[in-house]
């Protein structure tokens, strides 16, 4: 049995619903995403189409495709960054910005991506591994905290 998730846009036009994560939460540090949330880093996590529903609301999500041909998907009415699509992952695979998330979740991040990317004033004081670009690509730091 597991519990199932629920996550909403700011203004709550839009609700979306998951019932088990894939495993691989990851921190994103690239450019487009520091742009797209107004953030230093966006968390996403991954999703298998079959365990996502959108509750309300899909009908208020407005597409914006950037210049690599990925797909950012979000609420017309306030602005929050819901959904990622890269045209390179699986079909049935939703990313989903963490952020909208109104649940708790029992997983926690795994690593921090394109931190070659990432803004000099951003700190990193945790133990994950930090990778250059995608997840498995080089390591650029990892400073265990040692005990
Ligand atoms: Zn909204
Ligand atoms: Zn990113």
């Amino acid at each position: 049995m597991t519990d199932s998730y629920r996550g909403s846009c700011l203004c709550g036009a839009v609700r979306y619903e998951i019932d088990e994560f894939m495993p691989g939460i990851a921190h994103c540090h690239c450019s487009m995403c520091r742009k797209f949330h107004g953030a230093a880093f966006a968390t996403i996590g991954t999703v298998a189409g079959s365990k996502f529903r959108w509750l309300a609301g899909e009908d208020e999500l407005k597409d914006y495709i950037a210049k690599n041909g990925t797909t950012r998907s979000f609420c017309r009415h306030c602005g929050s960054s819901i959904r990622f699509a890269s045209p390179r992952a699986p079909e049935d695979e939703i990313e989903i910005a963490l952020g909208t998330l109104d649940s708790d979740l029992p997983l926690k991040p795994s690593a921090h991506i394109f931190v070659g990317s990432a803004a000099n004033w951003t700190v990193l004081q945790d133990d994950l591994p930090q990778y250059e670009e995608a997840r498995g690509s080089h390591k650029i730091r990892h400073e265990p905290s040692k005990p």
